[in-house]
């Protein structure tokens, strides 16, 4: 096909799907001396309509970190239509980040979306979303999330083709073993069996006992060390991160409370391993601060308030030589499979948050063995169960 073709082809498919009621017009205009037709020159009558609903996800098993345990987590699902197409998002709310239902539907409550009649004003819409109010990241994620499903939509492409990523290139995802009794280790180790990669949460007197069961049980199985901040000597992190070295582990996240700046540059400068932050890391202006202080980052979308700033944080962590990782937290499918959009380019993926809950909503991305599945839908590759 020529370039002329392709392009004429590309701005009817967008248009058509963009906006039923200018299909006609699209098709007298091209039938007029083989014009091409843009989506720029097609006006732009619609609204962003928002709409939301709380809604509980709830855990397969209690989930059991350094700090707490909780069986269900706080979550509002998003939709913004645009000329009879939806686009969903969702913000998720673990309690530690300080984001309730209750102030996330205040956040949206305030949002006028209605001004933008161009879906496509990425850039002029998240702005505006992100000066409203402070903080509320996640609520400004299922914002982003769900404007990016819509104009994947209308473009008739998956956001990782968007981006020119190769599909190929996905990484393996970790499956999280929790803080447990040794008998409760041993079961979730049994249904990790399908997974390449192991999380093994840490922080707590048995450290040593839950790496010791993975290595008996999956001896070739690499294993990541999440630590959610909960050492609290930093003598004891580097005699540890020796330790785990010797025992198939491959980096260390949030050894220590977030605020240990100090510590955690001290720990990386002698640690045999990399050293990744996470609860420490929200937003983009972090990652230059954490040159030196941390090898890499766990970027999140409820951190980053979506995938427009994800984006910008994987290049510029390239950049800067540092490791790049794409976690999640609880979540459905949509948020985790948005956030695997942006896989084939990350160093480690930690996207199992869909399958730690019991009522889904999505189908989306899979994990076939151990790896990140990519499939051709349109937007962010999410169809509603
Ligand atoms: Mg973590």
């Amino acid at each position: 096909m020529d370039r002329r073709k392709f392009i004429a082809g590309m701005g009817l498919t967008a248009v058509a799907a963009a906006s039923p009621v200018s299909i006609g017009a699209m098709e007298r205009m091209t039938s007029k001396a083989n014009q091409v037709p843009s989506v720029s020159q097609v006006p732009k009558t619609g609204k962003l309509k928002l709409s939301f609903f709380p809604y509980e996800l709830k855990l397969r098993h209690a989930f059991n970190l350094a700090r707490y345990s909780r069986t269900t987590t706080p979550d509002v699902q998003v939709m913004l239509e645009y000329e009879g197409i939806t686009g969903y998002g969702e913000a998720s709310m673990p309690p530690y980040l300080g984001e309730s239902v209750e102030s996330v539907t205040t956040f949206l409550n305030k949002l006028d979306l209605e001004q933008f009649n161009d879906p496509f004003r990425i850039d002029d819409i998240l702005s505006y979303v992100d000066s409203v109010d402070e903080n509320n990241r996640a609520a400004k994620a299922s914002i982003d999330i769900a404007l990016h499903d819509l104009l994947g939509k209308i473009m008739g492409q998956p956001w990782y083709k968007i981006w020119g990523y190769n599909p190929e290139k996905t990484p393996v995802t970790s499956f999280t073993i929790g803080i447990d009794t040794p008998e409760v280790v041993r079961q979730k180790v049994e249904e990790a069996r399908p997974y390449k990669l192991i999380k093994a949460k840490m922080g707590l007197d048995q450290d040593q006992a839950t790496i010791n069961i993975i290595n008996e049980m999956m001896p070739d199985v690499p294993i990541c060390v999440d630590c959610n901040q909960g050492w609290d000597n930093k003598e004891y992190a580097l005699e540890m991160c020796h330790w785990l070295k010797e025992h198939n582990c491959i980096f260390v996240e949030q050894p220590f409370d977030k605020t240990w700046i100090d510590e955690t540059a001290w720990l990386r400068e002698r640690s045999p391993l990399p050293i990744i932050a996470d609860e420490a890391f929200q937003r983009l202006p972090d990652i230059v601060r954490f040159k030196g202080v941390y090898d890499g980052i766990n970027i999140k979308l409820m951190k980053s308030t979506g995938l427009y700033e994800a984006h910008k944080m994987v290049t510029l962590a390239r950049a800067l030589d540092m490791k790049v990782m794409i976690g999640c937290m609880t979540e459905t499918s949509c948020a985790v499979t948005a956030a695997a959009n942006l896989s084939p380019v990350v160093d480690y993926a930690d996207l199992d948050g869909n399958l730690l809950i019991a009522n889904d909503r999505f189908t989306g991305m899979t994990v076939e063995n151990g790896k990140i599945t990519l499939h051709d839908r349109p937007g962010l590759g999410i169809e509603l169960l």
